[in-house]
């Protein structure tokens, strides 16, 4: 064994042994002289557990500094949580393999695409074998690979159902895209589905594990704000071919509300804590346009809450792009700005300091929200954990969507009953 092999040391030590840093390494190094069994034991303790392996150092600077915080360690390729993912179109192929290539409890095992040509390409360059590739008719053959633990459906809206339902009862876990479906009928088919499989169902809300968006909830949460009183948010973007399924209704559901309208909805949810008790919503149509032919070109919306806290909306297919919003509370406000965008949102906030309004620009480290969504499903499948967004959450927003609609169409507000706990517990974020 090589003398730095010394510095691998057992996740189930003690926190003050782990501090004891110097101690401890002096301890093991004794162990390896004296013939090493006891490294070795502690190792093999550790994969036992379903922990990753830890290598430690002991401390070089002087106790006056700061501890140097190490990442929680990643698990090796094959302890981790299989993926096969149906649906290589643009977010997949520039989002998720990338993210997935980076997860530390999760790695791509398969890949289900109706292009055999385009899924070999991505095979080849993901490390995938052949054997790896399913089409859309034998996509059910999956049950037979015990290297997929979780389907990640990301396909066009109206065939979440369909996958959903034949993943669970090939055995497999699902992970969903937003929206969960096309129907509130869909939804709870694809809820019982997986309940009767006793498979875990997760929408894939990347916001609700954003670091930002996670560092206002915590504001929002420490009254911070005060008491909040409205959140105001627009996610539009111009679309382009009048060809693609996003504006075909019968594969997207609707326009701009059920694909970009969806985050301001979940949002307004999922910061404020609250559930609507009242929906207010106006579309926008544009027939001559030829883009809007079968889907609205806007919606506005309007919700209110139980305790007064309402939530004005916009979604839309024909602006330049726009994706922010902004929490106003009695003592101050915050706004993300872009807030729903892959990369790069920006978090401000203004509160009276000594009689002075002051303006703060946090920096927080940003990190890939599609990784730590996807790592969030690979430590729920890992310890039988209930995910924070869980097939109920897409549920309600889809509730909510069908209320907006209704609302516009009947030019009155639409009341909702308020659901039980539409959420898991709060994602456990990894550095
Ligand atoms: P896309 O058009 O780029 O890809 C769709 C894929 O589905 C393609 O590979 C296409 O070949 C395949 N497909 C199978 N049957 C199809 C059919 N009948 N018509 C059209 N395509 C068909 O779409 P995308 O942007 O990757 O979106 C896929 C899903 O992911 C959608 O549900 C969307 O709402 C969601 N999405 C989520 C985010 C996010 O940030 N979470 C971002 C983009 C898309």
């Amino acid at each position: 064994m090589n003398p730095s092999d010394a510095s691998v040391l057992p996740q189930d030590l003690s926190p003050s042994d782990r501090r004891a840093g110097r101690r401890t390494f002096l301890k093991y190094a004794g162990g390896i002289a004296a013939g090493m069994a006891p490294l070795v034991v502690a190792q093999a303790q550790g994969q036992a557990s379903g922990g990753p392996a830890r290598v430690d150092f002991p401390p070089d600077h002087a106790q006056s500094e700061a501890p140097e915080k190490m990442p929680e360690p990643s698990l090796p390729p094959s302890e981790r949580i299989g993926y096969a993912v149906v649906g290589l179109g643009r977010l997949t192929v520039g989002r998720l393999l990338p993210a997935l290539a980076k997860c530390k409890y999760s790695r791509l095992t398969a890949l289900v695409s109706g292009d055999r040509a385009k899924a070999q390409k991505l095979a080849q360059q993901y490390g995938l074998s052949e054997q790896s590739i399913y089409d859309y008719r034998s996509f059910d053959r999956i049950a037979d690979n015990p290297d997929v633990q979780v389907v990640y459906i990301v396909l066009p809206n109206s065939m979440h159902a369909e996958f959903t339902i034949r993943a669970a009862r090939a055995g497999k876990h699902v992970l969903c895209e937003k929206p969960m479906a096309n129907s509130v009928a869909e939804c709870r088919q694809m809820i019982e589905a997986c309940q009767q499989a006793r498979k875990k169902l997760m929408i894939a809300y990347r916001s609700q594990y954003e670091p930002l968006a996670r560092s206002l909830l915590k504001m929002a949460r420490e009254n911070r704000l005060g008491q909040l009183k409205e959140f105001i948010s627009a996610n539009s973007q111009n679309m382009g071919d009048p060809g693609q399924w996003r504006l075909k209704k019968a594969l997207a559901g609707g326009g701009p509300l059920p694909d970009v309208g969806i985050y301001c909805i979940n949002a307004a949810r999922f910061l404020s804590g609250e559930e609507p008790v009242e929906v207010l919503g106006s579309v926008r149509n544009n027939p001559a346009d030829p883009r809007f032919k079968e889907v609205e070109e806007s919606v506005q919306f309007t919700l209110r809450f139980p305790s007064g806290f309402s939530a004005t909306c916009s979604s839309g297919y024909n602006s330049h792009k726009s994706q922010f919003l902004r929490l106003q509370g009695t003592l101050g406000w915050a706004e993300l700005d872009p807030g729903y965008a892959y990369e790069g949102n920006r978090l401000r906030y203004g509160l009276l300091e000594n009689g002075r309004e002051v303006i703060h620009e946090p920096s927080i480290a940003a990190s890939d929200q599609f990784m730590l969504e996807i790592d969030h499903m690979s430590q729920c499948v890992r310890q039988d954990r209930q995910p924070h967004t869980p097939g109920e959450e897409g549920l309600q927003d889809q509730r909510i969507i069908e209320a907006i609609y209704a609302s516009a169409q009947a030019g009155r507000v639409i009341r909702l009953d308020t659901p039980g706990n539409t959420r898991g517990p709060e994602p456990q974020q990894e550095p």
